[in-house]
């Protein structure tokens, strides 16, 4: 069985997510969404929140599961997970100059290998921080999110 990891922030989960996360689901056997604790700045929502936005979204997906990715390496959650390899979207050449790095080095480390999926170009202006930003201005971003995270952005600033 072939199985591949998707990590990140998602905070929260937008539409560019869900699309490669669903193109993953396409090419691998099992996909797990790796929610990671750990974050540079602080986020608008819980570990659990984001959990929780991404298991309602995924729930019809077959295939699909959402974990927390707490501590450590990714390579070392990947052997734990039986992972195969990494699914990573590319959005423009700054993502690929940022990933690759990163890529080279899970390799070097367990032999571990990312695949890089091209962003759709429907979602490739989107980024979490653009969509939090958008909406919290009062702009409309019904079509750049699944409807469980716009449910919690609109609770978020009430
Ligand atoms: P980070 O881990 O840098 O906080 P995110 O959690 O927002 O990034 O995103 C996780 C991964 O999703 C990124 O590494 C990137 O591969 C991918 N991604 C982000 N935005 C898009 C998008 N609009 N289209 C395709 N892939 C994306």
């Amino acid at each position: 069985m072939q199985s591949a990891v998707c990590p990140g922030s998602f905070d929260p989960l937008h539409n560019g997510h869900v699309e490669i996360i669903a193109r993953a689901s396409n090419l691998f056997d099992e996909v797990i969404v790796a929610v990671s604790a750990n974050m540079n700045k602080r986020p608008r929502f819980s570990l659990e929140q984001r959990i929780e936005m991404a298991r309602e979204t995924f729930s019809y997906v077959r295939g699909v599961s959402v974990v927390a990715l707490s501590h450590g390496l990714l390579v070392d959650f990947c052997r734990e997970v039986g992972a195969n390899a990494v699914v990573k979207g590319l959005r423009d050449d700054r993502d690929l100059l940022y990933e690759t790095p990163m890529a080279t080095m899970n390799r070097h480390l367990s032999g571990l290998e990312t695949v890089f999926l091209p962003a759709d170009g429907r979602y490739s202006h989107l980024s979490s921080t653009l969509v939090k930003e958008v909406h919290d201005l009062g702009g409309d971003i019904s079509e750049c999110v699944p409807r469980a995270v716009q449910r919690r952005l609109t609770e978020s600033l009430r």
